[in-house]
């Protein structure tokens, strides 16, 4: 309290925040200053943040994410780029359905209210945002397009419908989303969820796997760890895929693995309850068809997550045995929990001395396991204490003893092909997606189906399929599909009577081209003008956070390939030429959250400190990748600046612009020289974090600080408003400060006379002459400890270096409360305090 209180005496001082930020944001909406036209002759700049979901209130952290993207849109946009910097809402989704079950709100209402509030706060924090540009997802006009899109990918065969299985409750007879199974139970009615078998649509991202993959490879302005953890999602393998035939069964089980080296080393086969052999083998073995049957129960409810990474890897045998095609071993065939059967070949060799997880495997079912690879010295021999998984030599495997892995893999695989019994593959990680969802507040999916006609797209002409208004939302079954007069639909081929899908897409459908209807927002005859999105496209900066980095960035990738292809788009198949993740804010420590009750939100942060305050403190805190630890003092530290700033400025804005900052001003002394060297460096700074697409706004901001420091100390001198160094800094501060502090900026601008905003000037470049204004680093010691390297003019007096000295907090935090003993000076080098 105390502290809020110096703050609110300190600004009714000085600067009236509330009054001037909410001035500037008017008026720059009413003049429309950061609407990109696109005919303007300069060069394009696309920057864009995530899409984001219509919540409710935004907290300082989301203030964050968006202060960022502003300060690069205005960057580039004072540094001669036309640049499009648009925001919309991906507005459909479960929180408003589930808002409409729980209390009886229509979706449309919530969604549309959550949107009015977060475009208010978005303005608020004072963005640069194309607002003619605004799409929500849950606009007919833009879900239209959703719809035709479907259509296209369905007429390329790239959307197909199969069986797939969803969460299912028995008491609410609804499919329930991944997100409404808590503990394997039911959101609302806690009944134990059940696996059921659904026909769905597909999207056959699996089509082009290879190119999302050698996507990546080009995408040099991505973060290798979320190119990596897209490759991994893909999973692309090479091996060998090959059969064992199983005693006494008419029938085979093909494996894939990476290691066929190991081949000799396989004691069992683990297959999936699924997969069709078992009941082949059941036929024969009679007496396990109980506990096999028993077993595959008991997996009925799990989720593959959790079959694969959270539950015990556990099996039954079945009696039956594969037979090694190679040594021509028998070796036992087990059902177990993690093969799945959606997944490769639905069977897998167990070699639990090469692979961990088949180790724990055969240790927990007393399996044998069979050493076959050996360090390259031959010295690692049984009994293995756990699962050797390097490449090696092979021991124990027929004539490929004494071979190394690679080879053994080359050969082994040839033997199998010449046998008939293989074959070398490739396998893949990633399955199609799926795009059915069995709820409301979606984009229908435009199918019908007709007893003549089967499966029948809408016509184009006749989108949108509009979702239904007035829907009961009980909870119970699906929306859609309970409302007869949406379901029942004319076949569009032969006029009879048709069913509607009764589904919606899946909303990453929404996210995966919205970037590019941005570029033509208003266009009611296609989802974009070829000319108009290609003229922008791709996105040169796309920021957002990690957590999208596989699913949603995948998907784009995917559609904006298949409109390039399809000829819709001129441009490089790859949306997103560069990518930033921005690292997470924390509240003294914790994270912000509503059961925290630590919630930092914009309304009050803004009302109680100003806008470019909180901009100020969100650049400056940290680097944008790192965690940023949201502090009351951080935010009164920039409220302080702010004041610096206006203090020192406004009252010399009137005889400021007559100090042109087209050339170096007269500078009398070191001190001048230093404060137009701190402004230069300012700019370079500012510059150069843009350019490298760094974006350490942080140093740019600290540099803020030491110009402030530095204008503030000269005007304590006698006729310092005279000063042309003085004046020549003042009347650039605005431009230097316009991507960071913006309404700061164009209120002295605005006070020196100009009636255009400082946000449509020219950022300066810095002058080489003023960076190279003599500078020496002298290091500062105490006793003996190196403790800072601080920056001066050259010759600087003793007494004046020391003041600089104490002023660096490494420096203070040693001699506070110590007496000065002596001070050793070497000039233009060294400074050595003794204190005790
Ligand atoms: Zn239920
Ligand atoms: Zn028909």
């Amino acid at each position: 309290m105390q502290r809020e209180a110096t703050v609110l005496m300190l600004e009714e001082r000085t600067y009236d925040f509330r009054a001037v930020e909410r001035g500037w944001q008017e008026r720059w909406e009413r003049d429309g200053i950061y609407v990109a036209r696109d005919d303007d002759p300069r060069p394009k700049y696309y920057v864009l943040e995530m899409l984001p979901y219509p919540s409710g209130d935004l907290h300082v952290g989301h203030a964050k994410n968006y202060t960022l993207g502003d300060a690069i849109a205005r960057m580039h946009r004072m540094r001669g780029h036309n640049v499009v910097h648009p925001m919309g809402w991906d507005a459909f989704g479960l929180p408003a359905e589930n808002a409409a079950i729980q209390r009886g709100i229509d979706p449309e209402t919530w969604t549309r209210e959550n949107i009015g509030n977060m475009r208010r706060q978005v303005r608020l924090i004072g963005t640069s945002y194309d607002w003619t540009r605004e799409l929500a997802s849950c606009d007919p006009s833009y879900y239209r397009w959703n719809q035709w899109f479907f259509i296209r990918l369905f007429e390329n065969g790239l959307a197909y419908k199969r069986e797939a299985p969803v969460n299912w409750c028995p008491v609410d007879r609804t499919v329930l989303a991944n997100e409404q199974v808590e503990n394997g139970r039911c959101w609302r009615c806690g009944a134990a969820v059940e696996r059921r078998n659904l026909a769905q649509w597909f999207f056959k991202i699996t089509d082009y796997v290879e190119r999302l993959l050698a996507g990546l490879d080009r995408l040099d302005g991505w973060p290798d760890r979320i190119k990596a953890m897209q490759r991994n999602w893909i999973g692309k393998s090479e091996g060998v895929t090959f059969a064992f035939e199983v005693e006494n069964v008419d029938a085979s089980i093909e494996v894939f693995t990476t290691r066929v080296d190991t081949v000799f080393g396989a004691t069992f086969v683990a297959v999936a309850p699924e997969h069709p052999v078992v009941a082949k083998i059941l036929e024969r073995m009679p007496k396990s068809r109980n506990r096999v049957e028993t077993f595959a129960a008991s997996l009925a409810n799990t989720s593959e997550l959790e079959r694969t990474q959270l539950m015990q890897k556990t099996g039954v045998p079945t009696g039956a045995y594969a037979i090694n095609p190679l040594s021509r071993e028998k070796i036992p065939i087990w059902v177990t929990n993690y093969v799945l059967a959606e997944y490769g070949t639905g069977a897998v060799m167990g070699v639990p001395a090469h692979d961990e997880r088949d180790f724990d495997f055969a240790k927990k079912h007393a399996l044998p396991i069979a050493q076959v690879i050996t360090t390259p010295d031959g010295s690692l021999r049984a009994p293995l204490t756990e699962a050797f998984v390097d490449d090696g030599k092979l021991i124990a495997s027929g004539e490929y003893i004494g071979m190394k892995s690679p080879n053994a893999r080359r050969a082994i695989a040839a033997r199998l092909e010449a046998m008939g019994r293989g074959k070398t593959t490739v396998q893949y990680r990633i399955r199609d997606w799926l795009v059915s969802r069995q709820r409301y507040w979606g984009t229908p999916i435009p199918i019908v189906y007709c007893e003549r006609d089967g499966t029948v797209p809408v016509p184009d002409d006749q989108l949108p399929v509009l979702l239904p208004k007035d829907v009961a939302f009980t909870g119970q079954g699906s929306p859609l599909a309970n409302d007869a007069a949406f379901m029942q639909a004319t076949c569009p081929r032969c006029g009879g009577p048709a069913t509607r899908d009764p589904d919606t897409m899946d909303t990453f459908v929404d996210s995966s081209w919205y970037f590019v209807r941005y570029l033509d927002a208003h266009n009611a005859a296609a989802p974009f003008d070829r000319a108009k999105a290609s003229a922008w496209m791709p996105v040169d900066q796309y920021i957002g956070g990690a957590e999208h980095a596989v699913l949603h960035l995948l998907y784009a990738r995917f559609f904006n390939m298949f409109t390039v292809d399809q000829g819709w788009l001129d441009a490089d198949g790859e949306p997103f030429t560069r990518l930033f993740n921005q690292g997470t804010l924390l509240y003294n420590g914790e994270k912000m959250s509503k059961s925290r009750g630590n919630v930092v939100g914009i309304d009050h942060t803004v009302e109680r400190y100003g806008v470019d305050a909180m901009r100020l403190f969100l650049l400056k805190a940290a680097p944008p990748e790192d965690t940023l630890d949201w502090t009351d003092e951080g935010i009164i530290g920039r409220v302080r600046f702010v004041q610096r700033v206006w203090r020192a400025a406004e009252p010399l804005t009137r005889d400021a612009r007559s100090a042109p900052f087209d050339r170096l001003p007269e500078m009398r002394g070191d001190a001048q020289r230093a404060l137009v060297r701190a402004l230069h460096v300012a700019l370079a700074s500012g510059a150069s974090e843009t350019e490298t697409h760094r974006f350490h706004y942080n140093v740019t901001t600290a540099k803020l600080d030491e110009l402030v420091n530095l204008l503030g100390a000269l005007l304590r001198e006698p006729d310092a408003e005279r000063d042309p160094a003085v004046l020549y800094v003042v009347h650039a501060l605005p431009i230097v400060l316009a991507p960071f502090a913006p309404h700061l900026a164009d209120e002295l601008w605005s006070r020196m006379g100009y009636e255009r905003s400082v946000h449509l000037e020219r950022w300066i470049d810095a002058d080489s002459a003023a960076l190279a204004v003599d500078e020496i680093t002298l290091v500062v010691q105490v006793n003996g400890k190196v403790r800072a390297r601080i920056h001066a003019a050259p010759g600087i007096a003793e007494d004046d270096a020391f003041a600089l000295a104490v002023r660096e907090p490494t420096v203070s935090a040693q001699i506070d409360g110590k007496q000065i003993r002596k001070r050793i000076f070497v000039a233009d080098k060294l400074l050595n305090i003794v204190a005790a």
